[in-house]
Formats: C-alpha cells, sequence, structure tokens
C-alpha cells in the first residue's frame, strides 16, 4: 500500500481541497472530466508522495485528478506518467495541454489574473470556504 493511501483525509483541510478543485475548474486535468460528467474528483500529488522523504502537501504539488486518473497515475512520476500515456496513444497535443495545466497550477498564478501566487491562491480559500458554508 502506498504511503499516499496511508496518509488518509486528514492530511488536508476541507477548504483547502475545494480551493485546489475551484482553482482547477473541478476538472481533472488530466482526462478533463468534471463534477458535471460524474467524475469523482481527488487530489494527485504532481510529485508522488514516494518520491520525496515527506510528502508536498503544498496547493502548488496538488492538482485536481479524477479517481480513475489518479489511480492510473499512482504513485509514477509526471515523467513516467506521460510515457504511460502515450504508450496508450495519447497524442502530444494532448500531453502539451495536461503540462499546461500542471504548470499553470504550479506556479500558483493563470494567465488572466498574473497575480502573486499566495494572493491567488487566497481567492480560491474564500471561494471554497463560502461553498463549505453553503453545504
Ligand atoms: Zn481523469
Amino acid at each position: 500500500m502506498s504511503r499516499k493511501r496511508n496518509q488518509g483525509s486528514k492530511w488536508i483541510t476541507k477548504s483547502k481541497r475545494w480551493a485546489i478543485y475551484f482553482r482547477d475548474n473541478c476538472e481533472c486535468v488530466y482526462c478533463g472530466r468534471s463534477l458535471n460528467d460524474g467524475a469523482i474528483l481527488t487530489l494527485d500529488h504532481i510529485v508522488p508522495c514516494e518520491a520525496l522523504p515527506k510528502p508536498d502537501n503544498r496547493h502548488t504539488n496538488l492538482v485536481t485528478a479524477c479517481l480513475s486518473c489518479n489511480s492510473s497515475k499512482n504513485d509514477k512520476t509526471l515523467e513516467e506518467y506521460f510515457s504511460y500515456l502515450r504508450a496508450l496513444g495519447a497524442s502530444d497535443k494532448k500531453i502539451i495541454k495536461i503540462n499546461n495545466k500542471i504548470n499553470r497550477a504550479r506556479a500558483g498564478r493563470d494567465s488572466r489574473t498574473r497575480s502573486n501566487n499566495s494572493l491567488y491562491f487566497n481567492g480560491y480559500m474564500k471561494k471554497a470556504k463560502l461553498f463549505l458554508q453553503q453545504q
């Protein structure tokens, strides 16, 4: 069993989890399926927990992934996962699209706002907290 699974659900707050989902438009960065498409959203560690002495749980290392993509990425590095997707027939265009979404998450900014990393994420934290209050 991987260390990621052993972390359970207590490793991240609900609001931080939802802030990341909102940042990524509630869509899997790998296949593009969303909550509306019936995808079960999870958080994927871009640099897998297994690759580090201690898991990197910062928002810049976390992206929204559906359960199915997260299971297939598992403990692969991004490069390993791209090779795996290519072997399954993914086009260069698709890989580039995924890579762009991941770079945006890593940088903590997008082309629309160009704002400071923490300010940018704080906006999503506010949105997530409001959303959770309404649940
Ligand atoms: Zn997916």
